[in-house]
């Protein structure tokens, strides 16, 4: 067994890995939720959603950037290209995409018709094709044609938005990152760790609430969770882990089903 000791005045456990600090801190044994008709302290919110990302690191083990790359170029394309798009479709085209072209400057000499016709699956290919193109171009131009590594340079490059940028920081090169696309966003809200819409501040948000190293990992969980069970439309709460921990849960389990009109 681990020897663990607590900073005094603290409530920091030394001497073990992260998850079983936090186990020691918050024990199970803790009610997590909110009482009714009251909010959470910043600290007991902090207890509810850690708790929650490691509920969701036990149900989804497998949970990764579910678009298929090998480089760091290869995903800043891939990304580009799944914006109102399937990963699933994305992952079709990718493979002729990246065999047609392997470089920064094979894609910034591209013939547009050709790279359009290649795209054409992802939808709205005319807008991808004019941002990958781009994108390639000022690779070439200001980076040697290599990927850049930090979140200003990504977001400095055409088509690049900081969702983007993260998704490249988080997966390609390990740097911690949030990505707060439709699923982180929607299921932030309804598990109460945040208010926002504006994903810049959902991100800063989440930042308050996890430590940088679960960022990655918890978006890659929060997305497997919003495909699989909470769903925009019809959350499954009757199934879901996270039931105890979500202020949502009571009404959508709660939600009548639509009355049929009178024959
Ligand atoms: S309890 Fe319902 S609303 Fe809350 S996270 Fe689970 S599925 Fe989503």
């Amino acid at each position: 067994m681990l020897a663990a000791c607590r900073v005094p005045g603290t409530g920091n456990f030394l001497g073990l890995p992260h998850a079983a600090r936090e186990a020691a801190t918050y024990p199970e044994h803790v009610n997590l939720t909110a009482p009714k008709g009251r909010s959470d302290s910043h600290v007991a919110l902090v207890r509810r959603a850690r708790k929650a990302n490691r509920i969701l690191a036990v149900e989804y083990p497998d949970a990764r950037c579910e678009l298929d790359f090998e480089t760091p170029l290869q995903l800043l394309v891939a990304t580009i290209l799944s914006a109102q798009c399937t990963d699933v479709r994305v992952n079709q085209v990718t493979p002729a995409l990246f065999d047609r072209y392997r470089s920064a400057a094979d894609l910034a000499a591209a013939d547009r018709e050709e790279l359009e016709e290649i795209i054409k699956p992802t939808g709205f290919f005319r807008a991808k094709a004019g941002n990958i193109i781009g994108m390639a171009q000022a690779l070439c131009d200001r980076h040697d044609g290599e990927v850049p590594d930090t979140l200003d340079e990504l977001v400095a490059l055409p088509g690049v938005g900081r969702k983007t940028a993260n998704v490249v920081l988080g997966n390609a090169f390990g740097v911690p990152g949030i990505t707060v696309d439709t699923h982180v966003g929607r299921l932030s809200r309804r598990l109460g760790w945040t208010d926002h819409h504006d994903p810049v501040k959902v991100e800063r948000d989440l930042q308050e609430l996890f430590p940088p190293a679960d960022w990655t990992m918890l978006c890659h969980r929060l997305i497997f969770h919003g495909r699989r069970c909470c769903k925009a439309r019809r959350p499954e709460c009757g199934r879901c882990p996270l039931t105890t921990l979500c202020p949502s849960a009571e009404v959508q389990v709660a939600k009548p089903a639509p009355r049929r009109s009178a024959p």
